[in-house]
């Protein structure tokens, strides 16, 4: 790729090449896409740059419906979330609703302390660091705040769940059609992704330790 000194310009130009490459492995690409969609997982991640789900799961368009947000956190009285659980769950369909964390979130980095982030984004952490407060003694047993990020990262992962097995659709696809959901956690510095938990179909793997 050449360099651009516009990012727009890189991102347009990346399109280009993009969309000639798709065409030339498969000439009818973009005529499937354009039917529909019918992704089988619903995956709810962080915002973060270096997390782009469709890219290091190696999938492809219209398989992942996707809401990213801030520190991938599920607030039960967010309709931004809510509305997109609806949508996949009660009329996508999905299978499974993934909840990804990662390491070196900074997010979850900042719920290690209390610094003013401004009015919104302090709003928007304050349950993660609830999340901070309330395994403290845990949280301060670890070597470093890389690892306390990460647990935190982890308990976050774990909470956003909870709060997902109480929404209308969720609950009620997990009793029609076995609808499960999954913790995972993306290592950044390994391009990993590690399996916390499971719940709905699949009893849990033991992976996880909730407390
Ligand atoms: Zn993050």
């Amino acid at each position: 790729m050449a360099s651009y000194q516009d990012a727009i310009d890189r991102i347009v130009a990346g399109n280009r090449v993009y969309a000639q490459k798709t065409t030339e492995k498969d000439p009818n690409a973009f005529v499937e896409l354009s039917k529909g969609q019918a992704p089988e997982i619903l995956w709810i991640g962080c915002a973060d740059s270096r997390v782009p789900e469709t890219t290091v799961c190696d999938c492809q368009p219209g398989e992942l419906f996707v809401h990213r947000n801030i520190a991938n956190t599920v607030h039960a009285d967010d309709i931004n979330v809510a509305s997109v659980v609806e949508y996949a769950v009660a009329h996508l369909k999905v299978k499974k609703v993934v909840v990804c964390g990662h390491t070196k979130c900074g997010g979850a980095n900042a719920a290690l302390g209390d610094a003013d982030l401004g009015v919104t984004l302090n709003t928007w952490l304050h349950p993660v660091r609830e999340i901070r407060r309330k395994n403290k003694t845990e949280l301060e047993k670890l070597p470093d705040d890389d690892a306390r990020a990460v647990r935190i990262a982890e308990l976050n992962v774990h909470q956003g769940i909870e709060v997902l097995k109480q929404h209308p659709a969720i609950k009620k696809a997990m009793n029609d059609h076995g609808l499960s959901l999954h913790g995972l956690i993306y290592d950044i510095g390994r391009g990993q992704l590690r399996l916390l938990e499971e719940a709905g179909a699949k009893k849990s793997n033991g992976l996880w330790s909730p407390n």
